[in-house]
């Protein structure tokens, strides 16, 4: 069936109208619905009323001249132009020119007019004024995709880009509500903005995720995981309508069960989806960071091609501006990082400097004692030189050490290697190892209790943690006493606590005791580097557990560890790395 286009004629001649007329009913091509106006008022008249697809318009009337009304048709009447054709006599093909100058699209020569030339000339001006009009539409969208997409990438803080892309969206398309929805590593994901009801948002976010939890939505995580998005979705040049007889298992079936249970949530009818696709290192196959959604609450507005075709130029600016925070973020990270361990070196080779020299001075002392004065020196002495030599070389070798393993913490994630441990045995020989190292003036005292089997670690990371909490509760207890060493054993974790009644810890060093080189203030003289504890945390934290402690100045401290039975899976394959 053909299209209507409605049309006016506009001439003072009552039979040059009914000739248009006639020929143009008679064009095969094309079918007319077709107004008369004999002058100028009463074609204004008309076009107030009423939007015409083109009007041919008379050069000669009786109460205006063409041009003149068509100059006001052009300045007052319509929103955008008409397609007007200018009918002139022979000679006066003047005026039809400055017509044409003023955007009329053609003119006709009365004298010269056929049935043919009206009706290719009227066809061809309704298909110029068709084009120019999608021309216009199109600029206008251009316009405003740059415009939105210069909102969006002015910012490099993701939060503030999905937040100005939701807004900007909503504006753009006039729609209910726009969210970003975001994949996490798993396939799985979150709505990480929304235009609209932030806070019921993320209540039915919360929700979602409870519902989780509880199992409810195992099939359609499972779907979620088959379908794995970033294989499924097509590229960002496809948008993802709703298909009109089945919207919601076409995005079922690829696999966005969440994005269609959060249309239901929110009561919204209609769902327009496209992927947020990331440039992927030079690899033709983009990363699929989420999804940018709009709903309609109401079925009464459709959506259009138009409608998709925007939603996916904006979903490119966006991943563009995504990606750019990210790259920030990340050089950002870096570049703490980088500082961090700046100051880190800084405080190695302060420590270094300041720690060596006491024992060196004392090892050269005694070294240069026995060289020029062994012979004058009883055995006794000699021993006693050789001993100082002995002790301070080993707690200069066990300074290296420490700082070689805070330096590897600091770098990369040590090796994590957990084997099923037999914990009797295990701290049967450590305790047997610490004793020989207490002498007289402490007592150790060693309590297993409740169910200590089934547990796995690493045997190398829990004798750093151990020996140096032992070590700490005897050197900082140096007018002896009881050193208690507690291990209760759990159903899913063993829970350890060393008790001295030593210094104690000032209650203001407490905080930071777990950072490397931090010391308490009530040390005195007693030696360390300030390394044991960032040791025992991080040796701790790799096996996912927890370390605190408490104590009063003068009292003793008491260091409580728990670490659980099986340690989380993440941490595992974290160790293989
Ligand atoms: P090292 O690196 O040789 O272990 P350090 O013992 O000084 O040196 P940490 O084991 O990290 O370092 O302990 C940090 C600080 O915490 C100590 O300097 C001390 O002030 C305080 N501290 C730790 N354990 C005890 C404890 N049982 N009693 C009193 N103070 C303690
Ligand atoms: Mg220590």
């Amino acid at each position: 069936m053909l299209d209507t286009w409605t049309l006016l004629i506009i001439d003072d001649c009552a039979a040059d109208r009914k000739i248009y007329r006639r020929y143009l009913l008679k064009d095969p091509h094309q079918s007319y619905q077709i107004l008369e106006a004999d002058c100028a008022e009463e074609a204004i008249d008309l076009c107030q009323k009423m939007r015409f697809d083109v009007i041919l318009l008379d050069f000669c009337l009786p109460d205006m001249s063409g041009l003149e009304l068509f100059d006001q048709m052009q300045q007052k009447i319509f929103e955008t132009s008409v397609p007007v054709i200018m009918l002139t006599g022979r000679g006066d093909e003047e005026i039809a020119v400055q017509a044409m100058k003023r955007g009329a699209l053609d003119y006709l020569v009365k004298q010269h007019l056929t049935q043919d030339v009206l009706q290719l000339t009227v066809r061809n001006a309704i298909k110029q004024s068709c084009l120019q009009a999608q021309l216009y539409k199109t600029q206008e969208r251009q316009r405003l995709i740059a415009t939105t997409a210069l909102r969006i990438r002015q910012s490099l803080n993701l939060e503030q880009i999905l937040t100005t892309a939701v807004a900007e969206v909503q504006q753009l398309l006039k729609c209910d509500r726009v969210m970003v929805y975001q994949f996490a590593p798993d396939a799985d994901g979150k709505i990480v903005a929304s235009s609209v009801e932030s806070c019921r948002t993320i209540e039915l976010c919360d929700r979602i995720e409870t519902r989780k939890e509880a199992g409810e939505q195992r099939k359609e995580r499972g779907k979620l995981i088959t379908h794995s998005p970033p294989c499924t979705l097509p590229p960002a040049s496809l948008p993802l309508l709703p298909n009109p007889q089945s919207p919601i298992p076409y995005i079922y079936e690829l696999g966005l069960c969440n994005c269609v249970s959060l249309k239901e949530q929110f009561n919204a009818k209609t769902n327009l989806v496209v992927p947020i696709n990331l440039s992927n290192n030079g690899n033709p196959t983009p990363k699929l960071w989420g999804l940018l959604i709009a709903h309609h609450n109401s079925g009464e507005r459709q959506w259009q091609t138009d409608d998709a075709q925007m939603l996916n130029e904006v979903s490119v600016q966006l991943a563009i501006a995504i990606q750019q925070a990210e790259l920030l973020a990340q050089t950002q990270a870096s570049l703490a990082k980088e500082k961090q361990l700046n100051i880190f070196k800084s405080q190695i080779i302060a420590t270094v400097s300041h720690e060596y020299r006491t024992p060196l001075t004392s090892i050269l002392a005694a070294a240069s004692t026995l060289v020029k004065h062994s012979q004058q020196l009883d055995e006794s002495k000699q021993e006693r030189f050789l001993g100082i030599i002995e002790q301070k070389a080993r707690y200069m070798s066990k300074l290296v050490d420490n700082m070689l393993l805070v330096n590897q913490f600091e770098l990369e994630k040590p090796k994590f290697q957990p084997i099923q441990l037999d914990l009797l045995q295990f701290f049967a020989d450590l305790i047997e190892q610490e004793r020989e190292t207490v002498g007289d003036r402490h007592e150790l005292i060693f309590q297993i209790t409740g169910n200590n089997q089934n547990f796995w670690g690493d045997r190398g990371l829990l004798q750093q943690i151990f020996t140096n909490l032992i070590s700490n509760a005897i050197k900082y207890s140096p007018d002896g006493g009881t050193v208690e060493f507690h291990l209760i054993g759990k159903e899913s974790e063993v829970i350890f606590y060393i008790k001295d009644q030593g210094i104690g810890i000032p209650m203001a060093d407490q905080e930071n005791l777990f950072q490397s080189f931090s010391r308490g203030s009530n040390v005195d003289t007693i030696p360390g580097t300030g390394l044991g504890l960032a040791i025992a945390k991080a040796c701790v934290e790799l096996h996912g557990g927890d370390i605190s402690l408490s104590s009063q100045v003068g009292q003793g401290t008491k260091v409580t560890v728990s670490l659980p039975k099986i340690f989380p899976i993440g941490q595992l394959s974290l160790s293989s790395t």
